[in-house]
């Protein structure tokens, strides 16, 4: 899989991406999905949807798989978006490297902020957790003690940033602490803009930590003929984890139309051998 660290998908020539498909068939419309519903079913039952473009066009699929990502529900804390996917980060494995050596604070926003700050502390000797939503237990203090790690629990007021880059973080008391990285422990939540007509069940994660839309095996969802795979249903997978369960739902969502082209042809054959 190719890859290029903090370049957006989109931002990857296109057209070598739209003569690849080509290739094989299959066909890139780039645009943003406004509705997506089911039909009246073909002739032959089998099943038909209708998904339309906010351009205007819409297109009918026979069956529908949901890779929309997720969204970050990043904390309301001013200057803190403007860093986000530099130096505000969230994955200890998928920026640990590039952080490594350098100050980093963690913003505490739920429980779940203590195990990150371990994390973290793994590439950097020099890490703050900030309390913010989430302060320490009287345990913790004695553990990030032992690790070095320092715990500010004065509230934030605002990330502070210097020539595109980040400063630090002021306090509500005034005081400054510099910091290059922040790593923050974010809610995420399944894009599902233009999908409620699918009626997907979606599912809540323990600790608040966010919503998905909910599957089972091989990433089918309640819905007959629409499977969902990515982020959008499992929040904490990565790029390979991700195109896995969109290439193994693929082999899934052939295995109906085969089976229905097979009836109707079967069906067509009888037909064509009953006398008029
Ligand atoms: C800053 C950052 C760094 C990361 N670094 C790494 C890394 O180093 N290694 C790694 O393996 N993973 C990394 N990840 C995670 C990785 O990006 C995801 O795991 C992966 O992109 C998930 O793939 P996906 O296909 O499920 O969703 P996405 O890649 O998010 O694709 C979903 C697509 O659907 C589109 N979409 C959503 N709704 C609609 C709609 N209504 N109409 C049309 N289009 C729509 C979105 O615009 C998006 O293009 C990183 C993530 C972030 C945020």
């Amino acid at each position: 899989m190719a890859s290029s660290s903090w370049t957006a998908p989109a931002a990857r020539d296109p057209q070598a991406r739209t003569g690849q498909v080509g290739q094989y068939g299959g066909q890139i419309v780039f645009g943003e999905v406004v509705s997506a519903e089911p039909t009246a079913p073909a002739p032959d039952d089998d099943l038909r949807f209708t998904v339309a473009l906010a351009e205007g066009r819409s297109v009918t699929a026979r069956r529908v798989l949901v890779a929309t990502g997720l969204r970050d529900m990043l904390q309301q804390v001013p200057g803190l978006a403007e860093h986000r996917g530099h130096s505000v980060v969230h994955c200890p494995y998928g920026h640990g490297w590039e952080v490594r050596d350098e100050p980093i604070g963690i913003l505490a926003t739920s429980p779940a902020s203590l195990h990150h700050a371990l994390l973290f502390r793994q590439p950097t000797d020099d890490l703050v957790y900030f309390t913010h939503r989430a302060g320490p237990e009287e345990d913790d203090h004695a553990r990030f003690a032992a690790r070095n790690i320092r715990i500010v629990e004065t509230a934030v007021q605002e990330v502070v940033g210097e020539e595109g880059a980040l400063a630090g973080l002021l306090l509500v008391d005034g005081t400054f602490v510099a910091r290059r990285v922040i790593a923050v422990a974010g809610q995420t939540q399944a894009r599902a803009e233009g999908l409620d007509g699918l009626k997907l069940p979606m599912e809540g994660l323990p600790d608040n930590m966010g919503r998905r839309f909910a599957s089972a095996m091989a990433d089918t969802t309640d819905v007959p003929g629409v499977w969902v795979a990515g982020n959008a249903t499992d929040l904490t997978a990565q790029v390979g984890a991700a195109a896995a369960a969109g290439a193994l739902a693929g082999s899934h969502i052939n295995a109906p139309p085969a089976t229905a082209d097979n009836d109707a042809a079967l069906a067509a054959a009888q037909a064509a051998d009953i006398p008029a």
